[in-house]
């Protein structure tokens, strides 16, 4: 097996259970087959870890978590019966979920969710892409029942891995549609042309947290793609629940969700929120409950000042339609910016309105998308609930 040598003293974030090797942390960058099986070691010859390595990528080698000496059918078929266990536990009986979480389940670079029985793969490095085959046979092997498996593989980020895109069924008949159920609500997914793998399951216990505030209330779901929040919400008694997404396909979507489930305080709008915010501040509208739950502001750390602007902005604006007891529900799924940068910027924008926010609860991604601790990557979700306190 090939082995790369790992610079003096770069080997503690590793022991420590981080699960990539970046290109400078190297002493070598020898020519290999992007993906292929390398192990790496110290100049003392301790054995780090073995992982695929890219000599493309700036994350040159994705470790799998020990000493693995091949590669095969076999350790899929292991993982992923490993993570169907951890998915049956924490989150039981759900139609839907995420089976691989990258790293969080020793696997990087690769994604997995299940929608009933259609399985959607996302391979975002090379290693992964290589073992195509044994993914598609483990998946088989761990859900005979299945009946398609679709790879969503559009991220631009397989690019610096040296992948083409590429999207489509590589097994089985794949359906139009799939429908599943999440909180009692019927959701249909469509996996060939939804966003992401087709659905957005890392909310689905904070969208519980919404529809259990909602009773009566008026809630305003910004970004509601295919109405997860104002579903939730109408699904509780809201009086009214209204979705805003700039996405015509998952307007229509979520009104034919709607409709499924013959909720008929649910409406949705083809709108970009900025605007759509501004207009009703204008207008005078005031909500009980403001849902802002916007799609990744900052891929780079080039990008984060934009992304604090945005968020700014954006929940500026939300608290501006929100009155004394109003609830700001306020997420975050971009990476870079933390909690605590998200909760800087709330206490920041408060104050300069002059309102005193009262954070009521926080949450993140559902624990089908588990956190690795030693590896801050694995965490992206955040999710803010405060009321405004007033007299
Ligand atoms: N709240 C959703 C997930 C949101 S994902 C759920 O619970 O499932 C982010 C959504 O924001 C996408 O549907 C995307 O179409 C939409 N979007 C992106 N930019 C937008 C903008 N400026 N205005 C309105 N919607 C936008």
């Amino acid at each position: 097996m090939l082995e790369l040598l790992l610079r003096p003293r770069e080997e503690r974030r590793l022991l420590e259970g981080h699960l990539w090797v970046f290109r400078d942390e190297l002493s070598k960058i020898p020519d290999a087959e992007p993906g292929t099986l390398a192990r790496v070691v110290t100049r003392d010859g301790y054995v780090v870890g073995t992982g695929f390595y890219n000599p493309l990528s700036k994350i040159a080698v994705r470790l799998l978590g020990g000493d693995v000496e091949r590669v095969d059918t076999a350790i899929f078929v292991e993982r992923f019966t490993a993570a169907l266990t951890l998915r049956a536990r924490v989150l039981p009986g759900e139609s839907a979920f995420r089976l691989i979480h990258g790293e969080s389940d020793l696997l990087s670079g690769l994604i997995i969710d299940l929608y009933a029985d259609v399985a959607v793969v996302q391979m975002l490095a090379a290693g992964m892409d290589r073992h195509r085959d044994d993914i598609v046979n483990a998946l088989r092997t761990v859900f005979p029942n299945l009946k398609a498996i679709v790879e969503k593989n559009t991220m631009q980020t397989r690019k610096k891995e040296g992948l083409e895109l590429r999207e489509g069924g590589i097994w089985g008949d794949v359906p139009e549609f799939v429908d599943i159920i999440e909180n009692g609500i019927k959701i249909r997914v469509d996996i060939t042309t939804g966003q992401k793998t087709g659905y957005f399951l890392d909310q689905k216990v904070n969208r519980r947290v919404v529809g259990a505030l909602s009773p009566g209330k008026r809630v305003l779901d910004c970004f509601c793609n295919v109405g997860g929040f104002a579903l939730n919400a109408a699904q509780q008694g809201a009086a009214e629940a209204i979705g805003i997404d700039s996405s015509q396909a998952a307007v229509d979507a979520a009104m034919a969700n709607a409709e499924r489930n013959e909720l008929t305080n649910a409406r949705f709008v083809k709108a970009n929120v900025f605007d759509d915010l501004r207009q009703r501040v204008d207008a005078g509208e005031t909500w009980d409950i403001v849902v802002l739950d916007p799609p990744s502001f900052a891929k780079s750390r080039t990008a984060i000042k934009g992304a604090i602007a945005g968020y700014s902005e954006l929940n500026r604006t939300a608290m501006k339609l929100l009155a004394p007891g109003g609830i700001l529900v306020s997420s975050s799924c971009t990476q870079l910016v933390s909690e605590s940068m998200l909760l800087d910027i709330l206490y920041r924008e408060a104050a300069r309105l002059k309102r005193r926010l009262r954070l009521l609860h926080r949450g993140e991604q559902a624990p089908d998308h588990p956190i690795l601790l030693a590896m801050p990557e694995t965490q992206y979700l955040k999710f803010l609930v405060f009321d405004i306190v007033g007299t």
